[in-house]
């Protein structure tokens, strides 16, 4: 538990005061046949209707894959959504703040930004993982929120499951585990700490293990009391019908997930092999995600022949902590066999 922890002083004064837009669908129920109520065109195409505002047999399924009861979830294009969606609903522009542990995911300095939130930075300690230390001396009573991304993009690691339960002890706001890359680290997720902890947020996607980044759609597992403030401020159509329907579509295959996320950890392990053995490759950092993050002797040149052979990799040396560092996701065998190759060719010259 966190005993400092009380929903309702978060909640920003205008939201908890908002009257939510309430949509055609919002307020039927029951069994219709005939739908002129929403202004639509009523000449079936397969999107001539708006979709479902709860996008409720999506989280049906979701519910299934994840245990988590659909009043728990909020759905939105993409998680980036979903992070501006708890800045709107959480934090009073030019006034509250948000701590984050860096180097990590540019979105939330982004989201933060566009909402006029201050960003507090508390470096991640030399394995990478969060100071809890310095996280709790930055915070202070405007600190709303605190991220936690984990496995960590870009660092690739997962973070102490410990030091993840300790801050939720502690941190005085919500803090969010951002899990885009949880599906590569098997077993890893703290969703079974949500019920334990209702300051918790933890946003997963669609958009990584999944393959359906073209959709947007990201998933954030809150309680329903976090949830419910969420819905009132979100676009009431914000997981658009195409979304929708592909998302049930390709969640019906498990098995093709499990068989490429299975392939994508053994291709990790084959290309992290490989550069091992590149001389000018002076450090690869331990991964629990579907990318590879390593130091070089010099990144930007690194970067500028691969691309000249088309291949392009992620430049990350120039954030602070990061020098000559860039990150690498795993491909195909195909795309790591020719990103092998020229890893080789450039090899030749040292
Ligand atoms: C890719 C990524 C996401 C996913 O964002 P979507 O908007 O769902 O595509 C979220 N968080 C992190 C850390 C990511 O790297």
């Amino acid at each position: 538990m966190n005993t400092t922890f009380t929903l309702d002083n978060l909640i920003r004064q205008n939201v908890k005061q908002l009257v939510p837009y309430s949509s055609a669908r919002d307020e039927f129920s029951g069994n219709g046949s005939v739908f002129i109520d929403a202004n639509e065109n009523p000449y079936e195409n397969g999107v001539n209707r708006y979709p479902d505002p709860l996008q409720n047999q999506l989280k049906k399924r979701l519910t299934q894959l994840k245990g988590v009861s659909p009043t728990r979830m909020i759905l939105g294009n993409g998680s980036d959504e979903v992070i501006d969606l708890l800045f709107r609903a959480f934090c009073e522009p030019n006034k509250d703040n948000v701590v984050i542990c860096t180097p990590t995911y540019g979105m939330y300095e982004v989201a933060a930004n566009v909402n006029a939130i201050e960003i507090k930075e508390a470096p991640l300690d030399k394995d990478f993982q969060p100071n809890i230390d310095l996280v709790m001396d930055l915070s202070d009573e405007n600190s709303k929120m605190l991220f936690l991304c984990s496995p960590n993009n870009p660092t690739a690691n997962l973070y102490d499951e410990d030091r993840i339960v300790q801050l939720l002890k502690v941190f005085p706001g919500i803090v969010i585990v951002d899990e885009a890359y949880i599906d590569f680290a098997p077993g890893k997720s703290v969703l079974d700490k949500l019920e334990e902890y209702p300051n918790l947020v933890i946003l997963q996607t669609l958009s990584k293990a999944w393959a359906m980044a073209g959709i947007r759609l990201g998933i954030g597992f809150a309680s329903e009391e976090i949830v419910k403030v969420l819905n009132r401020i979100k676009p009431p159509y914000n997981v658009n019908s195409l979304t929708q329907t592909k998302a049930l579509e390709l969640l019906d295959d498990e098995a093709r997930y499990l068989n490429q996320v299975n392939e994508i950890l053994q291709d990790r392990q084959v290309l992290s092999k490989y550069l091992s053995g590149l001389s000018y490759v002076e450090k690869i950092y331990p991964t629990d995600a579907n990318f590879i993050l390593i130091k070089v002797n010099d990144a930007k040149e690194l970067y500028n022949y691969l691309l000249e052979k088309g291949i392009i990799i992620r430049d990350r040396s120039k954030i602070v902590g990061l020098e000559n560092c860039v990150r690498i996701s795993i491909g195909t065998q195909e795309e790591n066999k020719l990103l092998c190759k020229s890893l080789n060719e450039y090899n030749s010259k040292f």
